[in-house]
């Protein structure tokens, strides 16, 4: 099979990219085992200030509410942290102290939300709190089995029933100005946020809870819909094992699924994550990417990895493929030309393309203008 792109990875990065690519008209393949950061995704963009023009574009198609105010979000533990771009369910507040009276509701059964660690955060900010607690029949067919009490499965049932749990709000609320309620609304529809906020006659405010993310994995969905929509090829549940370099080029890459049928393309990019996507793997001795084996910025002595200061700004974390200026990743000290890095695998090797979700939207977009410069080999199959 031959495309014009094969993008190794479905995360916010690579389908960045490949939507990119697709609106102007060239043919992507993408090839991913399965979950990626977005599934534990907080909903806020990190190290992007303000979105530009191309991102609130790329947002406004794909259907992704966002709204840019920098404040601060309440997190699952009660604590406060900076946030400016984010999805349109996270309330940013000017300052923590943002009610006089919180109601804080949670799902009878339900454990991944924290709501006494929740209160005693808002407590310790000035705030008075009352947490109670949602008792209804749709939640109550799932908590018959506690794996089944989990945010996304509660997230399916509030598709169809949150306007009951709108309701009962309502009847528990009395003289809060503010209602928390657990980040389990909007999975399929990411209009219910804001009809749940328009109907209960408080400020409402979503709050994390355990992963799986709801707004992660709904962003997820419109990203791969948006990519999917435009003629693209999402390949899920595959992994690249392999690929075939010829001549400083990459020719083809072998996938577990797809066996000897090798995917070809003039160009490939790399958006396979960090750690956590296994897009980088360590052993005790050194860290490397398993597809391509490329170069790794890295610590050499192993006790450099790590900073015994469990809080601090871990160095392993900065680790990344190597790439010159146009994200072409290095393989032995020279750049592979029709290969791209971006998003989590590079670590911290590109600082001034940012962090997290930041460095993953616009390292996807300097690799999809790359490869838009370059001229259209014809295709030979
Ligand atoms: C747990 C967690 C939570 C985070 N939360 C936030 C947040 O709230 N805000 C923020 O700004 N940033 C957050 N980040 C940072 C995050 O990494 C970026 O925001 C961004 O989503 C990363 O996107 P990515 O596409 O580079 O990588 P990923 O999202 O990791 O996607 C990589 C994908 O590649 C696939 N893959 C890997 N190897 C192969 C292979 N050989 N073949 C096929 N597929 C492969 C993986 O399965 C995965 O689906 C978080 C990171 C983690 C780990």
């Amino acid at each position: 099979m031959r495309f014009d792109t094969v993008i190794i990875g479905g995360g916010l990065a690579g389908l960045t990219a490949g939507i990119c690519l697709q609106q102007e008209g060239r043919s992507c393949a993408i090839v991913s085992t399965g979950q990626n950061a977005l599934h534990f995704f907080s909903g806020s963009f990190e190290s992007v200030e303000a979105p530009t023009p191309r991102m609130s574009d790329l947002f406004t198609q794909a259907g992704i509410a966002v709204h840019y105010s920098p404040g601060v979000r309440l997190m699952p533990l009660g604590t406060f942290r900076p946030a400016a771009l984010s999805l349109s369910d996270v309330t940013l507040a000017e300052t923590p102290k943002f009610a006089r009276k919180v109601l804080i509701v949670n799902f009878l059964g339900y454990q991944d939300f924290f709501t006494t660690f929740l209160a005693d955060g808002l407590e310790r900010e000035g705030m008075s709190c009352r947490i109670a607690t949602l008792d209804l029949p749709e939640t109550g067919q799932i908590m018959s089995s506690p794996s089944e009490m989990r945010s996304v499965q509660i997230a399916r049932v509030m598709d169809r029933a949150w306007e009951k749990a709108v309701q009962e709000v309502r009847i528990l609320l009395k003289d809060e100005d503010t209602v928390i309620l657990p980040q389990v609304f909007g999975l399929n529809d990411s209009s219910v946020p804001e009809r749940v906020r328009q109907a209960i006659p408080a400020r409402v405010i979503f709050v994390g809870t355990l992963p799986p993310s709801v707004p992660g994995i709904r962003t997820q969905q419109l990203l791969k819909r948006r990519f999917e929509v435009l003629g693209g090829t999402y390949l899920s549940g595959d992994e690249v094992l392999q690929a075939h370099l010829h001549d400083g080029a990459v020719h083809s890459i072998v996938t577990r699924n797809l066996g000897s049928h090798y995917l070809e393309a003039d160009h490939f990019i790399l958006a396979s994550g960090g750690f956590f996507s296994k897009g980088l793997k360590s052993n005790p001795f050194q860290v490397s990417e398993p597809v391509f084996g490329l170069d790794v910025r890295q610590a050499g002595d192993r006790s450099a990895w790590y900073d015994p200061d469990f809080k601090a700004d871990q160095p392993y974390l900065q680790f990344g493929v190597e790439t010159d200026e146009a994200l072409h990743p290095l393989l032995g000290g020279r750049p592979v030309r029709n290969l791209y890095a971006i998003g989590s695998v590079l670590g911290g090797t590109r600082p001034e393309l940012g962090t997290g979700a930041g460095l993953a939207l616009r390292s996807a977009f300097a690799a999809a203008d790359g490869i838009l410069e370059s001229p259209v080999i014809p295709n030979e199959a």
